[in-house]
């Protein structure tokens, strides 16, 4: 069996299509479009890619952006007065802060201090509480992503056996819980768990979130499984020196032939993430719209 690739670039370029023409009505009415703001602080060169295609995805799609960028050595109280600014700042109705934050920044503190109506990351505790309440919410982006995938590929989730390796708060933990409300049975592996061949040749849909490189074998999967392949990870390019390219969690070659239906890395996850995180500010908008 040759797996279908679930393809996340073709996907989220319809999702932005859809979102910008939502957004050309609003302002063509003389409404208020949707406005992210993403905070940087520092100079890390993996969050400036991030938050400079997370930029580019908003103004191809028509939202209102403002980037605020913070020198490293910023303080804590500086950002918080930030997040309070954007708070209340009518015209921005999602804000992202791009972590890692340096290391004399409580991470947390400044998560919390988000107004959790414009938490489009969906990481504050309110939103949290209420992904585990079974309650509308922000979900987070990736997990978002991959659950839109499978949706938009009208791959079951009902009834299945569903294998998450990774058990963090951006990716594992959500997207366990997005799972389990679409009804599959779900299981979370993660470093300690004794048997994870097994477990993984148990399931029928596995999301790898671990950052090891092509760590889960195709020759685990069970024939037909479903796999989400959310790991991003520079490696040495195998046949040109010097080069660097991307690989997942999964052994791509190998799980292509025993899988039923597979993301690519890149071009699965990733570019998903970004197009939930403009349909989240574009939910953002219109409640917070629709509330005043
Ligand atoms: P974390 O480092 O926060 O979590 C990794 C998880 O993997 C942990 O729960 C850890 O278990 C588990 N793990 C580590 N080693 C093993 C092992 N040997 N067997 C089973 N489980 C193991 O990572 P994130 O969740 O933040 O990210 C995971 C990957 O996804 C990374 O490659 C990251 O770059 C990528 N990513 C991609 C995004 C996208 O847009 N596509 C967005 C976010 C992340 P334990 O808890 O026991 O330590």
């Amino acid at each position: 069996m040759t797996a279908t690739i679930l393809d996340g670039s073709a996907t989220a370029k319809a999702i932005r299509e859809e979102l910008k023409s939502q957004v050309d009505s609003l302002r063509q009415r003389g409404e208020t479009p949707p406005g992210l703001a993403v905070v940087l602080v520092g100079d890390d060169p993996g969050s400036r890619v991030y938050v400079d295609q997370k930029q580019k995805a908003c103004d191809k799609a028509g939202f209102y952006s403002i980037m605020s960028r913070f020198p490293a050595a910023t303080t804590e109280a500086e950002l918080l007065g930030q997040i309070d600014r954007l708070n209340t700042n009518a015209a921005i109705h999602g804000i992202l802060v791009q972590v890692p934050l340096p290391k004399h920044i409580d991470e947390s503190r400044v998560m919390h201090a988000i107004d959790p109506r414009k938490d489009v990351d969906g990481f504050h505790p309110i939103n949290v509480g209420k992904l585990m309440l079974g309650d509308d919410t922000f979900f987070p982006c990736t997990p978002l992503g991959c659950l839109e995938l499978l949706k938009r590929y009208r791959v079951p989730i009902q009834g299945k056996r569903a294998l998450v390796v990774g058990r963090s708060n951006i990716v594992g933990k959500p997207v366990a819980m997005m799972l389990l409300r679409e009804h599959a049975t779900v299981t979370i592996a993660h470093s300690r768990t004794a048997d994870l061949p097994g477990e993984v040749g148990r399931a029928d849909i596995v999301v790898a979130a671990i950052g090891k490189p092509e760590f889960v074998k195709g020759a685990w999967l069970k024939e037909g499984a479903v796999v989400l392949d959310v790991g991003i990870n520079e490696v040495p390019h195998p046949t040109t020196p010097g080069q660097r390219h991307l690989v997942g969690d999964v052994e791509f070659a190998t799980a292509r032939e025993r899988a039923g239906w597979i993301t690519p890395v890149p071009g699965g996850a990733g570019p998903m993430t970004i197009a939930m995180l403009l349909q989240n500010t574009l939910k953002a908008r219109n409640q917070l719209v629709s509330a005043k």
